[in-house]
């Protein structure tokens, strides 16, 4: 190390959390190309592995990387938690003056690394790092994450297009986020973008995964778009709202012609009429209890208050911190 190496008395000046699952294949690669950067960052940094209950020898690898270099630290979940929940306990052990979040499989270009932290030297206290093209994704992955992406930001009133999960938060928003959010299910993206403060956003193409597939199935991503979309607003449930108005309105117009046409002696007709307007009112009803149940079943979640996630076993940590995680 050079004399001029930033070292902060509490920590390290940048933590960086890696949330991993099942990334055996790729995650000595990522580190290395990590470890490298930071190199040539010149502040004092540590690396906060997060196994999220992997099935292959994800933790194991990066066990053996943490004999040759202690500022490498792992922890290893009881279960798979999900990204939102590696990301939570990475942020939780982070002692970083500054804590950057990044894939584990380098679809987050750590070169981006010097540029956040120059950001934050700045001042800045949230530095987002947005995807700019998706030419290396699927067409299926980026209508995805376009429809996700409107949907959340055009009903929960939060920007997050194209935002990603690869930021830098200074440690009072780190602090912030796991002190005063104290919500289960997260949306990460979406609360550092609700979370106000001085922000700036660096810009990166997306590498193709290394490593096996993408980690997540549809349907944990529509899980991730519920989640997401509740936490920010309850416009679908007014939504329910207008619509019952409308089809009462609606009802009461075609129940006052059915009324009026008895004193004029003409028989109601129209019994396929009456079918398709049971059925479509049957069915808005039944959308309408989806959407007051998906509510129901959040405060559930945030009544039963259980933790984010559970560790089993932790690597490079000293005491205090293994006291603090317990
Ligand atoms: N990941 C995780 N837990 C999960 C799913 C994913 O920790 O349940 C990690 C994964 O190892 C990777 C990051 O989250 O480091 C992003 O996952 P992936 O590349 O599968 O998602 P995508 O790039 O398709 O959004
Ligand atoms: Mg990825």
């Amino acid at each position: 190390m050079s004399n001029n190496i930033l070292i902060s008395n509490k920590g390290p000046v940048l933590s960086v959390v890696v949330p991993a699952y099942n990334e055996s294949v790729g995650i000595e690669k990522a580190l290395t190309e990590i470890i490298s950067i930071l190199f040539s960052c010149k502040v004092d940094w540590e690396i906060i592995v997060v196994d999220d209950g992997s099935k292959d020898d994800t933790y194991q690898k990066v066990c053996r990387l943490a004999q040759f270099e202690p500022r490498i630290k792992a922890i290893s979940l009881s279960r798979n938690f999900g990204k939102e929940g590696a990301i939570f306990a990475g942020l939780e052990h982070a002692t970083g003056e500054a804590v950057i979040t990044i894939d584990a499989d380098l679809q987050h270009p750590p070169v981006l690394i010097p540029d956040l932290l120059e950001k934050w030297q700045q001042g800045v206290q949230i530095v987002h790092a947005v995807k700019r093209a998706r030419s290396q994704e699927s067409m299926e992955k980026k209508a995805r994450a376009y429809c996700i992406n409107k949907l959340i930001s055009g009903l929960g009133g939060i920007n997050i297009n194209n935002s990603s999960d690869y930021k830098l938060l200074d440690a009072e928003i780190v602090d912030i986020i796991i002190h005063q959010l104290p919500e289960r299910e997260r949306f990460y993206r979406g609360l550092t973008s609700w979370l106000g403060f001085k922000e700036e956003y660096v810009y990166f193409d997306v590498d193709t995964r290394q490593g096996d597939k993408s980690k997540w199935s549809f349907l944990a991503l529509l899980e991730l778009a519920i989640t997401a979309l509740t936490s920010f607003t309850v416009l679908p449930l007014r939504i329910v709202t207008i619509l019952g108005i409308t089809t009462l309105v609606l009802g009461i117009t075609v129940a006052s012609e059915a009324i009026w046409s008895l004193f004029t002696g003409q028989a109601v007709s129209g019994f396929a009429t009456t079918i398709i307007c049971l059925l479509i009112i049957g069915s808005f009803i039944m959308i309408s209890l989806g959407i007051i149940g998906e509510y129901i079943a959040k405060i559930y979640e945030e009544v039963k208050q259980r933790p984010l996630y559970l560790m089993k076993a932790s690597v490079g940590f000293d005491e205090r911190i293994a006291e603090k995680s317990l």
